[in-house]
C-alpha cells in the first residue's frame, strides 16, 4: 500500500513535457474549454467517455490521477468518481442505485447528514428508509422485504463507533441480490479494503484523511464492476465535478497517508488507553478497546485503527463537559477531522437514533488525535478532566443520558 501511494498515477503523459523530461508530481491542469484540432476530432472525443480531455466537467489529468490512485487502493474495483464533498459522494452513490418504490436499509449509527438525505430527498421521491441496529450482523436478513434494494453501512459508526459485521451483511445482501454501500471514511482502504470484502460501492469523505490537512472539501465513490457504469452515468448527469486545485491537495495528502494514519492510530490508542484508566471517564468508545461494541469484529477485520474515537464522562452535565473542552490548549473545537491537528467536540447521539436506544453514564466527547506530541495531548486532557471534575463538583457520579 505504501509503495502504491508513492508510485501511483505518476503516468509519463501527465508528468513529461515534449522534450522528454518529467517532473515528479503531475501538475495542476485547470480547464473548462478543451481545444480540438478539427471538428472530426471534437466529435470523436464526445463518443468515448474514456477518450481523455473533452470538457472541464469531465476532469483533467489532475482529477484523473487522484481517481485512479483511489481505485488502485481497492483491489477488485472498476473505478472511482470524485465529488465536491463527502456528503455529495454519499448522496450520489445512493441516487445511482435507488429508484422510486425501493426501500433502503440504513444503519442507525450513520453520519447524520446521510440520515437527513434519506428523509429530505429520498422519501419525497418515493424511496423509503428503514433504520437498522449497527450490531444486527446476519440478522439483517429478517429486515429484508420485497422492496428492499440496498443496504447502507458505516463502520465504525459516526459518534458511537459500533463496528459492523460487514462480511456477514454483504453475504446476506449477495444472497438476496441487494446492493451494499459502505461509508469507509474512518478506516480508508488502508485499514479496510472494502471492495475486496465484497462491498459494491465504497464511499470516502476525502475531506478527512485523504486531504489530511483540513484545507479542502472532497469526496469519492469507488465501485466494483457491477455498478461502475451506473455510478459514472449518474455522476455525470448530476453535473458533479471537483476543483483541480482541491484534487491536487488530495493527491498530495495521499502520498503521506500511510505514515499519517499510522501516527494518528498509535497516538489515538495511547490517549484512549490513558483515558480508560481515569476515574472521570466511564467508557472509551474506541474500536480497538473492549468497551466498544463490535470490538471482536474490529480485531478480526481491520488492519488497524485511525485517530478518531469518543469517550463517555462519568456523570456530569453539559456545563461540566464544556468546562473540559473550552480550556483545552492543543485541541481545536470544530467539525470535521482527519487533519494533522487534534480536535475535541461535544456530541449527543441519543436524539439522532430511531432504531436503537443510545444511553450512557454521562455526556460524550469525541476526539480526533492529531500529529502533536502525545504527551502534550495527555497533559492537556488531564487538566481538562480536572476542570470537569471540579465543575461536576458535588453532583457526584450521577447517571444522565447523553
Ligand atoms: C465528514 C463525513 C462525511 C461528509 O464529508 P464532507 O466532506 O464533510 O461532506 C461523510 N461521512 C462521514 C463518516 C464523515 O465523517
Amino acid at each position: 500500500m505504501a509503495t502504491r501511494l508513492v508510485a501511483g498515477r505518476r503516468r509519463a503523459e501527465w508528468t513529461t513535457t515534449h522534450d522528454g523530461r518529467g517532473v515528479v508530481t503531475p501538475p495542476v491542469w485547470r480547464a473548462s474549454t478543451v481545444l480540438f484540432d478539427s471538428v472530426a476530432e471534437l466529435r470523436a472525443a464526445g463518443r468515448d467517455a474514456n477518450a481523455g480531455l473533452y470538457y472541464g466537467r469531465r476532469g483533467t489529468p489532475t482529477q484523473w490521477s487522484l481517481a485512479e490512485s483511489l481505485t488502485e487502493l481497492e483491489p477488485g474495483a472498476a473505478g472511482t468518481m470524485l465529488y465536491p464533498s463527502g456528503v455529495a459522494a454519499v448522496t450520489t452513490a445512493l441516487l445511482a442505485v435507488l429508484k422510486p418504490g425501493d426501500e433502503l436499509l440504513l444503519v442507525d449509527s450513520a453520519y447524520d447528514p446521510t440520515r437527513a438525505f434519506a428523509r429530505s430527498v429520498l422519501e419525497p421521491m418515493g424511496i423509503t428508509t428503514r433504520f437498522y441496529d449497527p450490531l444486527v450482523g446476519a440478522g439483517i436478513a429478517d429486515l429484508i422485504g420485497p422492496k428492499t434494494r440496498a443496504i447502507f453501512l458505516e463502520s465504525p459508526g459516526s459518534l458511537t463507533f459500533e463496528v459492523q459485521d460487514v462480511p456477514a451483511i454483504v453475504a446476506v445482501a449477495r444472497a438476496h441480490g441487494l446492493v451494499t454501500l459502505l461509508d469507509n471514511t474512518w478506516a480508508t482502504p488502508l485499514l479496510f479494503p472494502a471492495i475486496a470484502r465484497g462491498v459494491d460501492l465504497t464511499i470516502l469523505a476525502c475531506t478527512k484523511y485523504i486531504v489530511g490537512h483540513s484545507d479542502a472539501m472532497l469526496g469519492s465513490v469507488t465501485a466494483g464492476p457491477a455498478h461502475w457504469e451506473t455510478l459514472r452515468r449518474t455522476t455525470h448527469a448530476l453535473g458533479h465535478c471537483v476543483s483541480p486545485d482541491d484534487a491536487f491537495l488530495a493527491s498530495r495528502g495521499l502520498r503521506t497517508l500511510a505514515l499519517r494514519l499510522k501516527a494518528h492510530g498509535e497516538a489515538a490508542l495511547t490517549v484512549a488507553r490513558w483515558l480508560a484508566t481515569r476515574p472521570e471517564v466511564a467508557r472509551v468508545l474506541h474500536p480497538a478497546l473492549p468497551d466498544c461494541s463490535g470490538h471482536d469484529i474490529f480485531t478480526r477485520d481491520f488492519a488497524g485503527a485511525s485517530g478518531l474515537f469518543a469517550f463517555v464522562l462519568a456523570g456530569g452535565d453539559d456545563a461540566a463537559r464544556t468546562a473540559l473542552i473550552d480550556g483545552l490548549a492543543h485541541f481545536g473545537i470544530g467539525y470535521s477531522w482527519g487533519g494533522y491537528e487534534s480536535l475535541a467536540l461535544p456530541v449527543d447521539p441519543a436524539a439522532i437514533r430511531t432504531a436503537t436506544r443510545w444511553q450512557t453514564e454521562g455526556p460524550l466527547v469525541r476526539l480526533h488525535i492529531g500529529l502533536e506530541d502525545v504527551d502534550d495531548l495527555i497533559a492537556d486532557l488531564a487538566r481538562g478532566l480536572d476542570r470537569f471534575a471540579e465543575a461536576r463538583g458535588g453532583m457526584g457520579k450521577t447517571s444522565s443520558e447523553a
